[in-house]
């Protein structure tokens, strides 16, 4: 028996990764409410006004009182004046009389309706209103959407661009939100070299750094890469030590089996604190996870697929936990574009084409170039296709969860 737990289902990774996060968490600041996008809210928002936050008009036409008109027929009313959107004119108007009125323009004393300008004729210095319009037609009320005090977001929520224009419609200027946590992207392995170097015979290009920056600034964090580390594990501690003492997260890939040259377990156990070894999911078993000092550690495995899949369950998982995040991230269901015998028990990240059926479904064709170093099918597809732990075959048709990257 290990002293930590392996091996372990998927969704026991999630939870054991929640759990650490939450004793992790990035603590909060307040930002501007315009700098706050794609951040995680920190407190509850209350509306400090209603919205609309006065009675105005919902079209250009002209403003009265529902009284003034006949029962039967067109009501002829005599045109007083003109109340544009903007400050509230102070216009009174009387029974029999009406004012133009612009789009989002305040309702002036005595009025209730509007009449939009497509259904009136101007005649006499007055204007002929149709018959049978109701009391308030075209009229926006106060507080019709938002009521003056009501709670509008959630802690937890994601600030996305419609919730930054409430907060902008209601006034407020700053935000509290979760602080983004620090991120320190590490890749290992002697054969690594960087795009654009010479590539001498057994070595590979470093596809790993990239791909990972790239995820975490899609999560909207301001990754730190480090320089690609040797198989060597002195130099591998001092590095990752210094990281462990200055950042919230360290991710790295590669190095996490149980190869001669697979340091990091040994490295996190003697310096830090293993949470849990190897997750029941293909690809991506070896994926290591604990913590080193201050920082939590996402150890994922090199194969640039396993990197990917993993990042994608434990390494959001990871960032959502650190900040609070509670909006859940999507999973879809979709019909499997075609046949798919699963030859392994462990729960499987299939890639594939995700794309509406046009029969008001979704349907994902697995690709089937399904190995873990087979990082074209990844960049073809856009969904990760669930296949859940057991064997099974699947036949074309079955509905499938899927995670849209
Ligand atoms: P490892 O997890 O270190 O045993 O690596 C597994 C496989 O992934 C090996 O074929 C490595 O060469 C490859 N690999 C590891 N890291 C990277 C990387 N950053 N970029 C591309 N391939 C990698
Ligand atoms: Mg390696």
């Amino acid at each position: 028996m290990t002293p930590y737990p392996s091996r372990i289902a998927v969704d026991d990774a999630i939870a054991l990764i929640r759990e650490a996060a939450h004793s992790h968490r990035t603590g909060t600041e307040s930002l501007a409410f315009n700098r706050a996008g794609g951040r995680v809210l920190a407190d509850a928002v209350n509306a400090p006004i209603a919205l609309p936050s006065f009675d105005n008009s919902r079209m250009d036409g002209v403003a009265f009182a529902h009284a003034s008109l006949t029962a039967e027929g067109t009501t002829w009313l005599r045109l007083v004046g003109e109340q544009y959107a903007g400050v509230l004119g102070g216009l009174h108007v009387g029974p029999g009389e009406c004012v133009r009125i612009t789009t989002g323009a305040p309702m002036p004393e005595g009025t209730d309706t509007v009449a939009i300008r497509e259904d009136i004729v101007e005649r006499d210095g007055g204007i002929e209103i149709p018959s049978g319009l109701r009391a308030g037609a075209d009229v926006r009320r106060v507080g019709e959407d938002v009521p003056a005090g009501a709670g509008v977001l959630r802690a937890g929520q994601v600030l996305t661009p419609a919730r930054i224009g409430l907060a902008a419609a209601l006034g407020l200027p700053t935000l509290t939100v979760a602080r983004r946590p620090t991120v320190a992207v590490f890749t290992t392995g002697d054969e690594l070299v960087e795009p654009g170097l010479p590539l001498l015979p057994g070595q590979v290009y470093n596809s790993n750094r990239d791909l990972l920056m790239g995820l975490l600034r899609a999560e909207g964090l301001e990754p730190t890469a480090w320089p690609t580390l040797p198989d060597d594990p002195e130099r591998m501690q001092t590095m990752l030590g210094d990281a462990a003492s200055a950042f919230d997260v360290v991710i790295t890939s590669g190095g996490v089996s149980a190869g001669q040259k697979d340091h990091l377990p040994g490295l996190l156990k003697a310096h830090g604190r293993i949470g849990f070894w190897k997750v029941r999911m293909k690809p991506g078993m070896p994926v290591l996870f604990g913590a080193w000092d201050r920082a939590l550690f996402l150890c994922l495995p090199g194969n640039p697929v396993s990197t990917l899949a993993t990042f994608l369950t434990l390494g959001r998982a990871l960032l959502d936990g650190l900040q609070g995040r509670d909006d859940p991230r999507p999973v879809w269901q979709a019909r499997l574009g075609g046949d798919w015998r699963k030859a392994h028990a462990r729960l499987e990240f299939l890639r594939g084409q995700l794309a509406p059926d046009g029969e008001g479904g979704l349907r994902v064709v697995p690709n089937a170039a399904d190995a873990s170093h087979q990082l074209r099918a990844a960049a073809d597809s856009n969904a990760l296709i669930v296949l859940a732990e057991g064997l099974r075959d699947y036949a074309d048709g079955d509905i499938v969860d899927v995670l849209p990257y």
